[in-house]
């Protein structure tokens, strides 16, 4: 079988990762990569056998002019996709949607995006058959890919009555110097509910669910408190059962060493995994507590880096390479080293 041909637009924090997840999987081919500034991010990506493409003739000029070799421009590689992955920033595709529909190739938006922008809201193991076939699906954003993975796993194993969750986000990624410093703790949004439980709605469409936000300090992960109200009683190890069958969900136990946000990226750092990357979605065990039929937890949230399987799996779902969810997800798993 022929391999799905994939164009990237956009090489930051989530495009420098999904291409290079999508260059493992051994039913995808990286075609080439859209960037728009002729700097170091560009030499690494042709370093590393990508192909590069300019955002517009502007940029072509000006990256030729540095001396990069540059493929063309992102019309010309779009002749070449059977699907694109936009990761520019919130807002950017949506314009670019229009040259997609003109070069009828489908394309997987980010979390940034305004829901509209796509026919589906994804993450794998919760609405991987809502994706089949589509023409655009949006995967969601960091935060409601945590809270989708973790509430979606426990909304297929009991009936959930109410979840009410406290995101703790970070202030920016390690590399966004221009959001900081930041010296304080920002109620954002200052009103509740805050826009992630309407998104989580878009891909576990009944659930009910508020949110509020916080930002705090830190560029390393993110911190979700939830509450989950159950119709029934529920024990701590019928929650540990339901949470464990899945490979994106990983524990971890504060008497383990694991006693922050920052040992949790110390833990992949030595594990010798690619830019110390989190991908799965890390439940503090011990914060586990079942009280009737109430269940808290405190889950973590590496934002670089959870959408990056669930970029993959969309691919598969679009195209119809793979119509069985399981089967997509286990693939992108192993390619990941999510096992
Ligand atoms: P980013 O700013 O790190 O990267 C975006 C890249 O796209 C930049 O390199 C920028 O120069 C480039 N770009 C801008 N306009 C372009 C164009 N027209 N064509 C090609 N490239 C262009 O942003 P990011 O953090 O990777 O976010 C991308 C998307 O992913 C957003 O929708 C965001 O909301 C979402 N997202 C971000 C995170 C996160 O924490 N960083 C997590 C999940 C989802």
């Amino acid at each position: 079988m022929p391999k799905v041909r994939v164009g990237l637009v956009g090489y930051g924090t989530i495009g420098k990762r999904v291409v290079e997840a999508v260059n493992k999987q051994p039913d995808m081919q990286v075609v080439g990569v859209v960037k728009t500034k002729p700097d170091f991010f560009a030499q690494i990506l042709l370093s590393k056998g990508f192909e590069l493409y300019a955002a517009s003739r502007e940029s072509f000029e000006s990256m030729s002019k540095a001396g990069l070799e540059v493929k063309g421009v992102l019309e010309e590689l779009l002749t070449k996709c059977d699907v694109v992955v936009d990761c520019t920033p919130e807002g950017t595709g949506a314009k670019n949607k229009p040259l997609y529909e003109r070069a009828r190739v489908k394309a997987i938006f980010q979390g940034g995006e305004k829901r509209d922008v796509a026919e589906a809201s994804f993450v794998a193991e919760v609405n991987y058959q809502e994706a089949l076939d589509k023409t655009f699906v949006r995967v969601v954003s960091c935060n409601t890919t945590g809270l989708s993975r973790t509430l979606g796993r426990l909304n297929a194993e009991f009936e959930i009555k109410k979840v009410r969750a406290t995101i703790i986000r970070r202030g920016a990624d390690p590399v966004e110097t221009k959001r900081g410093p930041i010296n304080a703790l920002i109620p954002n949004p200052p009103h509740i509910p805050s826009h992630h439980g309407p998104d989580v709605q878009t891909v576990i469409h009944d659930l009910p669910i508020v949110t509020s936000a916080v930002i705090a300090p830190t560029t390393l992960m993110h911190l979700h408190v939830v509450n989950v109200e159950f119709a029934q009683k529920v024990t701590k190890d019928g929650v540990i059962d339901a949470l464990s069958r899945s490979k994106r969900i990983r524990f971890v136990d504060s008497s383990n060493g694991f006693d922050s946000t920052a040992s949790i990226i110390e833990f992949a750092r030595d594990l010798g995994r690619a830019r110390g990357d989190v991908p799965e979605v890390v439940v503090w065990r011990d914060s586990l507590t079942v009280m009737d039929n109430e269940l808290y937890y405190m889950q973590a949230v590496h934002q670089e880096s959870i959408v990056v399987p669930e970029n993959v799996d969309a691919i598969r779902a679009v195209t119809g390479l793979e119509r069985e969810a399981a089967r997509s997800i286990s693939l992108t798993n192993k390619t990941l080293g999510l096992e």
